[in-house]
This record gives C-alpha cells, sequence and structure tokens, in this order.
C-alpha cells in the first residue's frame, strides 16, 4: 500500500514516515511540506532520521494524492481544503488527524466524505481508543451511584485544559449513562464548591514537566474506587495508530469514520 504523508517534516509527519518505513506491506509514496518550509528539497526519509529514500520533500500535493493509496495528514486545518479536494478528484483515502476545524471545515470534511474513505479522530492511540470504549461501557454499568471523575496530565507547554482527550472521554461516561456532558460536566471547583452533585462528571488538569499525557477516569463509589488509566510515553502511538488506519481504508467504501471504526470496538458496546 503506498501511503504519502503531507507536513512529513512536522513532529507527527516525521514519526509517520518512521511508521510507514517500519511496516511491513507498506510504501512510502512521498512527502510534501507548506511554502518556505525549509525541509523542502530534501530527502523525505533522510530528513525523519532513516536512511534516503530518494524521495524529495515537495510542495506538490497534487503529485502525491495522484501516486498515493491514501495520505496520512497531520497539518494545520487551513490545509484541509485541498486535501479534501484532491482526495476526492484522485479517489484517494485520507487519514486526517489535524485538529481545531472550525463548524465550517468539519461540513467540508463531511462532504467529502460522501465520496471518499476519510478517517478522523481527535486521539489516534490505540490504548486510548480502548479507553474510550472501556469508559463507555464501565459508566453504562455502574451508573450514578459512581460518581466519575476524569483527571488528565500534561507537559508544562500545554496551552488548553482540559485535553480533548479528557472531553473525549467525558463524552463516553456520558453517553454510556445516557445524559448530554453539557448538562453535567464540572469543571474548574476552586473555593467553596458545596458538595458534589450527584451524576456530575468532573475534570482536574496537571500540568508540568514532559509529561506527553496520562488520563484517569475515577469511578468513586462507597467504599470501593475503580480507574480506568492510559500512559503515553511517546507520541509515536499516534502514528502508530494513523498508519493502522490507513491500511484500515483499504477497499473502505466512501464514509466519515473514527479510530474506534478501525478497531472495531464501535460494534463491540
Ligand atoms: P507540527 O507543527 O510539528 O507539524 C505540522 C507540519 O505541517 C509542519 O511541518 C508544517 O510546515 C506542515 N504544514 C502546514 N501547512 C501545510 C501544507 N499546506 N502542506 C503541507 N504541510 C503543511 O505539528 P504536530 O505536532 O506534528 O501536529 C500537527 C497536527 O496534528 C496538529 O493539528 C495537532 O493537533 C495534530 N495532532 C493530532 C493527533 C491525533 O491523534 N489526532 C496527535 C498529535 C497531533
Amino acid at each position: 500500500m503506498k501511503i504519502g504523508i503531507v507536513g512529513c517534516a512536522g513532529r507527527m509527519g516525521q514519526m509517520l514516515v518512521q511508521e510507514v518505513s517500519n511496516t511491513d506491506g507498506c510504501e512510502l509514496a512521498g512527502g510534501t511540506e507548506g511554502p518556505g518550509n525549509p525541509a523542502l528539497g530534501k530527502d523525505v526519509a533522510g530528513h525523519a532520521g532513516l536512511p534516503d529514500c530518494g524521495l524529495t520533500i515537495s510542495e506538490d500535493a497534487a503529485a502525491l494524492f495522484a501516486a498515493a493509496d491514501v495520505i496520512v495528514d497531520f497539518t494545520l486545518p487551513v490545509a484541509t481544503p485541498l486535501h479534501l479536494e484532491l482526495a476526492q478528484k484522485n479517489n484517494t483515502s485520507l487519514v486526517l488527524g489535524t485538529t481545531g476545524h472550525d463548524a465550517d471545515g468539519m461540513v467540508a470534511i463531511e462532504a467529502a466524505a460522501k465520496n471518499v474513505a476519510i478517517v478522523k479522530a481527535m486521539n489516534f492511540s490505540i490504548g486510548v481508543n480502548v479507553l474510550f470504549a472501556l469508559t463507555e461501557q464501565l459508566s453504562g454499568i455502574l451508573g450514578d451511584d459512581y460518581d466519575i471523575e476524569i483527571v488528565e496530565m500534561h507537559h508544562k507547554h500545554k496551552v488548553d485544559a482540559p485535553s480533548g482527550t479528557a472531553i473525549g472521554l467525558g463524552e463516553a461516561a456520558a453517553k454510556g449513562r445516557g445524559v448530554a456532558l453539557a448538562d453535567v460536566s464540572d469543571r474548574g471547583r476552586d473555593g467553596i464548591t458545596g458538595a458534589r452533585t450527584k451524576g456530575n462528571i468532573g475534570f482536574t488538569s496537571l500540568r508540568g514537566g514532559d509529561v506527553v499525557g496520562e488520563h484517569t477516569v475515577v469511578y468513586a463509589g462507597e467504599s470501593e474506587r475503580i480507574e480506568l488509566v492510559h500512559k503515553a510515553a511517546s507520541r509515536g502511538i499516534f502514528s502508530k495508530g494513523a498508519i493502522r488506519a490507513g491500511r484500515w481504508t483499504e477497499g473502505q467504501a466512501p464514509g466519515l469514520y473514527n479510530m474506534m471504526d478501525v478497531l472495531g470496538l464501535s460494534s463491540a458496546l
């Protein structure tokens, strides 16, 4: 399977190039970068710390989409419209890891997915998606006699809180209980907050050091506590999941899929 990496000189881009190169049955179709990027003209694999592969980092997304079976995109939302257009034109599947699309951006992604297979996920880690599934299932089983608190920790440079993954876990817990997260979300406790409201889902964010990402879903009941924990040690978990998603698109009908579909977890619930 020929896999192309747009934004191949970025932090994720380089890990994706490494993952494709190290995965049996996959071949690097090439890589692009944005205008003016200093990596343009360099070797795609060489720039990712591997032996040169003879493919040059270029600005020509059209040529890359034409040459690839699937494109993996961890870039910027502003690059998405062109990539959606090229995916449809060439019937090239798209794995979309880029985050931060606004409502119009999401509408465009959904429209393109009518014509081509797109896998979009806020978090491509296989372990985190298993955690989503377990959280939904356990929340339904335990009900609101167990207080749910979601605790996350990330490195000191992270600017938003709670993390998108923590919110995703909150949504999974709310779904399992059959409620809307917006109605039960409890964020940012400080001062005299009053007692905990039954049924609420609380969020706490810790920041410090170089922590890649840790998430814990706490179920606190009477005289017992259950905790589901995921700890990420490297961003390599995202590239591994994204390339698995890319391979999964082979033979898939057009549609907007997520990592739960790729892992077969949607039907497991
Ligand atoms: P980064 O800034 O290191 O890399 C992005 C790269 O995209 C840069 O090299 C940039 O030059 C390139 N780029 C920008 N516009 C382009 C264009 N038009 N064509 C080709 N290349 C272009 O950022 P990063 O840390 O690698 O993250 C990239 C994106 O992936 C962000 O949106 C981030 O939130 C997201 N991300 C998602 C997941 C997930 O699991 N879904 C995990 C990690 C990061």
